[in-house]
């Protein structure tokens, strides 16, 4: 995550040129150090020293020279290999993804950020570019990724419960009543097709089930879509009602190819976390290692699966 990247020397790198400000928001070097800052104050007061350095970033936080038109590196978010992360399928022969995206959310209609899909073969590169265009500063702190590394697990998930056909969610219904029969509670935790105003909402719901009852199995919350970053899966829809992703050049439908999530685990969902992570399920290592937030907490890129040249899209939640 966040690079540096396998990308050839002689290779220009993405830029943005769609014409917005650019100049004004965060500083790329605040930003990581506001967050280095943080790391090392864990648990304690900002000494001084520090809180001295974080009321500086809040006063100069923009680049005037930039102009809205010039060509703006793009920031490097994720670099997955098919070896390491077996859902990852690509172009034929390509075998690593290259995420980027240009940090400002004011792109397309969406006004969102843009991202960048670089498929290769990483046997073709030779002299790796050092050191890497970045660009000065970024719309929202949140935006930016934390340097870190992935430890990629397959697992299974199952379709959006809102879905599957009615006679399935029926029986999703009777089976998770009939667990709360058997553990003889007579109390409802949140229903599977409830649908909620913000991700908070939604998580502090499924944390309050999980309280009451914290063996207790949802179809939502354990079994059918796991929360953090992944690759392919199923797409969750519990603040929207499901909007078909279509590709706009073939019509065929799109499926989430990259999820990108505010959190690796909410509380709600433990039983995806890793067992190793389990004993520090509050440790920000563990819940949120990437510092991403986009959309209101939930972003993906879907591709076609006809042909992955065809332009991706974009979903949130
Ligand atoms: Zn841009
Ligand atoms: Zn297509």
């Amino acid at each position: 995550m966040a690079g540096p990247l396998l990308w050839p020397a002689d290779e220009p790198w993405p830029v943005c040129t769609s014409v917005h400000a650019k100049g004004r928001g965060h500083l790329l070097a605040d930003v990581r150090l506001q967050r280095r800052i943080q790391e090392d104050a864990r648990g304690r007061e900002y000494t001084e020293g520090e809180q001295r350095l974080v009321d500086g970033m809040a006063r100069g936080n923009h680049v005037p020279g930039l102009r809205e038109d010039d060509p703006l590196p793009m920031l490097a978010v994720a670099q997955l290999y098919a070896r390491e992360v077996p859902d990852l399928v690509g172009p034929v022969g390509q075998d690593l993804l290259q995420v980027f995206w240009c940090p400002f959310e004011v792109h397309g209609d969406g006004r969102t950020i843009d991202v960048v899909l670089k498929w290769r073969r990483s046997a073709d590169v030779g002299a790796v570019l050092r050191p890497q265009p970045e660009q000065p500063v970024v719309g929202r702190a949140e935006c930016v990724p934390t340097m870190c590394v992935v430890h990629p697990e397959q697992i299974v998930e199952h379709e959006y419960v809102g879905l599957l056909d009615e006679g399935l969610q029926e029986e999703i219904d009777e089976w998770e009543e009939g667990l709360l029969d058997e553990e003889g509670e007579d109390e409802q935790g949140p229903s599977s097709s409830a649908s909620y105003g913000t991700y908070e909402e939604y998580a502090a719901a499924m944390a309050a089930a999980q309280a009451e009852e914290p063996e207790e199995v949802g179809y939502m919350s354990d079994l059918s879509i796991a929360p953090g970053w992944k690759v392919g899966g199923f797409a969750s829809w519990h603040l929207s009602d499901p909007a078909p992703v279509g590709c706009q050049v073939c019509g065929a439908a799109m499926p989430p190819l990259l999820t990108v999530d505010k959190w690796e685990c909410d509380g709600a969902s433990r039983s995806w976390l890793p067992i190793e992570d389990r004993v520090a399920d509050n440790d920000p290592h563990v819940r949120d290692p990437v510092g991403v937030y986009l959309g209101r907490g939930l972003m993906r890129v879907h591709t076609c699966p006809t042909d992955p040249a065809h332009p991706h899209r974009l979903s949130f939640q």
